[in-house]
């Protein structure tokens, strides 16, 4: 009973017990778990003296703790197996077949509904993209983070060069390594130090202050 007769998931449970019938399909993708109503025998499960083999193996088999051990009446089995059938009616709703992969799949979870395919073989853009960023390394993370920082610095100098590269005379915008202001004229590049003492000088002096070196 059971096992051959399945036609969708892989997998389900019997949790059938003597006082009736219930059984649980699992998606072949997530292994989520569904089960029908829980539907109470009508005819006892160990039918008892009348049944031949309980009379002959009652004793022993009654022991068992397995219920599936245990010998059934064979209006209980009759029941079980139509019971089965109505599970597989009732829950095979909630459940798809992947026409690509032919995995039975639950539609609440395991579904791309716009695809017409299961989740393995369509995955859901939003998720895998951020799987991707989930996974993206530690070292293109810090590859990125130093990446700005030299962006940083780069933006710093580029401010201090501006700065320098207008005219402190006309403040006209300059080539960074201009020698004269193109509107004015003003002298740019100034000594830093004395050619003649090699004191330092202030820029935009005219005359050294140490030796009096014209500049
Ligand atoms: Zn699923
Ligand atoms: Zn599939
Ligand atoms: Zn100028
Ligand atoms: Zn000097």
């Amino acid at each position: 009973m059971g096992a051959d007769k399945i036609t969708f998931v892989r997998n389900y449970s019997d949790l059938s017990t003597d006082q009736g019938f219930q059984f649980e399909f699992y998606c072949d993708r997530c292994g989520g778990g569904f089960r029908n109503r829980f539907k109470p025998s009508v005819t006892g499960a160990v039918s008892g003296a009348l049944d031949a083999a309980s009379s002959l193996f009652g004793g022993v088999f009654g022991k068992a703790a397995n219920m599936g051990e245990r010998v059934r009446s064979a209006s209980w089995k009759k029941a079980h197996d139509e019971a089965f059938e109505e599970a597989c009616a009732q829950l095979k709703p909630d459940f798809i077949q992947c026409p690509r992969c032919s995995s039975w799949v639950c539609r609440a979870s395991c579904w791309n509904n716009s695809k017409g395919l299961c989740k393995d073989c369509a995955p859901d853009l939003g998720v895998e993209m951020a799987a991707a960023q989930a996974n993206r390394s530690v070292e293109e993370v810090w590859a990125h983070a130093a990446m700005a920082e030299e962006d940083k610095n780069l933006d710093k100098k580029q401010w201090r060069e501006k700065i320098r590269a207008s005219c402190p005379n006309c403040e006209a915008p300059l080539a960074s390594n201009a020698k004269f202001c193109p509107e004015c004229g003003e002298k740019l590049k100034f000594q830093e130090n004395c050619p003649e003492c090699g004191t330092k000088i202030a820029p935009g002096s005219k005359f050294c202050l140490e030796c009096g070196h014209k500049l």
